[in-house]
């Protein structure tokens, strides 16, 4: 068979193709943040709607960049849930902002595969020094922060989420405490059943599902009123110590800001508990870290320097878009020792000299996005005081909020209102149909499609969330919100 030329290039980069698209899109995305708040806040489709709107085979020809617009308008944005509403107050925020979408273009613009620092070196440095810019914000001990290499002690790194934090963290308390206690004799199968991770019940789920991938038994304390929802020491330490001779005490996740009621855990205590056992001891700032950058709040970072490890997730309530979330480990060769693995394609000289941070060693996966360029943006467009003022803004809001819940002796609060959180209800007359009578306000709140809350419950009462922390969120929304809860109030109390 003779030889045939190649097919011709399929010219899917043309730049100037490339420009006319990404102007238009630009204008798309900045038209829809202009009308954002005429969409309802959560979507009204009911499950499946995509399959009758979008055929099942993958088009075979080219379609044009108009109808994929006008399908993104017509059938994609119907099935959104608008995150970035400044009326939604479900959950916790996932803020959106001009750097972090700015930087998102560049991100996928140059979109490098940052696992080693050769891959891409201003990766890897930029990473390692907006890291310390944001360490050195919360004022973290210096045993948190990289050298000016990164081949100091302790260090950052980008992680997706928190969750691949907690992951990663525990494999490495893991292969720690298995080197250790094989070291002394005892075999590694032995050493992994007796092994156990210690939390609270308001803990977010994430450490259950590392516990699970990592194979390791996890202690869940209960917690109550009388510690606002906060791990008691004194419990920790009598679990720890009922677990006699045949557990192995290896991880304490304590949290700075739960998902449910945003309760904080007496990090300096329980740290000293921790390092009694010789425990690694993993700080979840996931939400509230973010408040630390505030003289106001960095007090609730006090005990930190009794942590092994640290997460903040800057995607959250820092400005920084999805997906971009803080570690911080004292000693980065616990991760490393535990995560390294090596390949022939991947050798070159500047790592085995030791000189570089190759990040594939502090995460789970090999390929890495340019993630440091978003915090970098984030940062260098706002500034630190900015930042600051933005969450005091929130906090503001919040406390607005729990004010006119006070005000109106319908309602009442049960738990301290932290940060943008405020968990409240509606007192009922027959204690007895009070739950009951939360979760139909809470559906007729979010049947009226212009605000969005989420519940939760504690000690078994069942509380409304309203978590303020939207970058677009002003006093108006707040107000415009509540008006709404007391409207649905009304009428529920009056159907009754
Ligand atoms: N930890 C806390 C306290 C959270 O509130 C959340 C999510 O809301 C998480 C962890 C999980 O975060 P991620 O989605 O980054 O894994």
């Amino acid at each position: 068979m003779g030889e045939s030329a190649p097919p011709p290039g399929l010219k899917l980069m043309d730049s100037e193709e490339f420009r006319e698209h990404a102007h238009r899109m630009v204008d798309f995305v900045a038209d829809y943040y202009r009308h954002i708040e005429k969409f309802p806040v959560r979507s009204q489709v009911s499950p499946g709607y995509l399959n009758d709107l979008i055929p099942a085979f993958a088009p075979q020809d080219p379609e044009s960049f108009d109808d994929i617009l006008a399908d993104v308008s017509n059938i994609i944005i119907p099935g959104l849930t608008h995150w970035q509403s400044p009326s939604f107050f479900s959950y916790y925020p996932a803020n959106s902002s001009t750097a972090g979408i700015l930087a998102e273009i560049l991100i996928s613009g140059f979109n490098t595969v940052n696992f080693s620092w050769i891959a891409s070196p201003a990766a890897t440095e930029l990473e390692i020094i907006v890291v310390n810019w944001l360490g050195k914000l919360l004022e973290l001990p210096d045993s948190f922060l990289s050298g000016s290499s990164g081949n100091g002690k302790g260090g950052g790194v980008i992680q997706g989420s928190a969750t691949e934090g907690m992951l990663v963290t525990l494999c490495a308390a893991r292969s720690r405490a298995i080197s250790k206690h094989t070291a002394n004799g005892l075999v590694e199968e032995d050493v992994v059943r007796r092994l156990r991770a210690y939390t609270s019940d308001q803990t977010h789920m994430c450490l259950h599902k590392a516990c699970k991938i990592a194979g390791i038994k996890l202690v869940v304390l209960p917690t109550t009123k009388e510690t606002n929802y906060a791990l008691s020491p004194a419990l920790l330490r009598g679990a720890i110590e009922e677990g006699g001779d045949d557990v192995i005490p290896l991880y304490l996740g304590a949290t700075l800001g739960t998902t449910s009621s945003a309760a904080v855990d007496p990090l300096l205590e329980l740290g000293e508990i921790a390092q009694e056992y010789e425990m690694w001891f993993h700080v979840d700032a996931a939400y509230g870290g973010s408040a630390c950058i505030c003289p106001e709040y960095r007090h609730f970072l006090d005990g930190i320097e009794k942590a092994d490890s640290l997460n903040v997730g800057t995607h959250k309530w820092l400005l920084t878009n999805l997906d971009c979330s803080v570690l911080w480990v004292k000693n980065a060769r616990t991760l490393t020792s535990t995560l390294s693995v090596q390949s022939e394609y991947l050798r070159n000289k500047a790592s085995e000299a030791g000189e570089v941070v190759d990040f594939k060693d502090w995460q789970v996966s090999l390929g890495k996005r340019f993630r440091a360029l978003k915090l970098w943006l984030v940062m260098r467009l706002y500034g630190s005081s900015k930042l600051k003022n933005y969450i005091i803004h929130h906090t503001c809001l919040a406390r607005l909020f729990e004010r006119k819940v006070t005000e109106d002796k319908r309602f009442e609060i049960l738990v301290p209102c932290r940060f943008g959180l405020v968990c409240f209800r509606l007192k009922a007359i027959e204690a007895s149909s009070v739950n009951a009578l939360n979760e139909n306000l809470l559906h007729a709140v979010n049947s009226n499609e212009t605000t969005f809350i989420t519940h939760t419950v504690l000690s078994g009462d069942f509380l409304l969330r309203m978590a303020v922390g939207g970058t677009l969120t002003e006093a108006k929304h707040v107000i415009k919100a509540w008006e709404t809860i007391q409207k649905k109030a009304t009428q529920l109390l009056s159907s009754k």
